[in-house]
């Protein structure tokens, strides 16, 4: 049978999860307004159209349930991030490092790429506090 207690946590987990998402799904709605309407913000390389396309992806995302994992690492990008740039597809470790900043030469002395591995949520969504 299965554990009562342990899926009551799953779920209280899962609300705070749907919290989080409508906040930013909030966030977004109100950029790709600003966006259309060609109020383009301070922040953020992305501009006029490239950026309504970006917000409608993230948007397209969020219906699949696709949202707010990296699309470079699959690990899931930290709910504060996402607050910053709720339309990223990358979490910071794999961003693009801001331009003005050389990238590393091509010397053939590139810094070793860490493989990141799918390793926090993985683990910390199937034990419960089985203390
Ligand atoms: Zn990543």
């Amino acid at each position: 049978m299965a554990d009562v207690r342990s899926i009551h946590d799953h779920l209280k987990h899962y609300d705070r999860h749907l919290a989080r998402l409508e906040e930013l799904r909030r966030l977004l709605q109100e950029e790709l307004a600003a966006a259309r309407s060609g109020a383009s913000g301070e922040h953020g390389p992305l501009t006029g159209g490239r950026r309504v396309a970006e917000i409608e992806a993230a948007l397209a995302r969020m219906d699949r349930e696709r949202y707010g994992s990296c699309a470079s690492c699959a690990s899931f990008i930290p709910f504060d991030q996402l607050l910053h740039a709720p339309h990223r597809t990358t979490c910071d470790a794999c961003a693009v490092p801001p331009p003005g900043r050389p990238a590393p030469g091509r010397a053939g002395e590139a810094p070793p790429r860490p493989r990141a591995t799918p390793r926090a949520e993985a683990a910390s969504s199937r034990t419960g506090a089985t203390a």
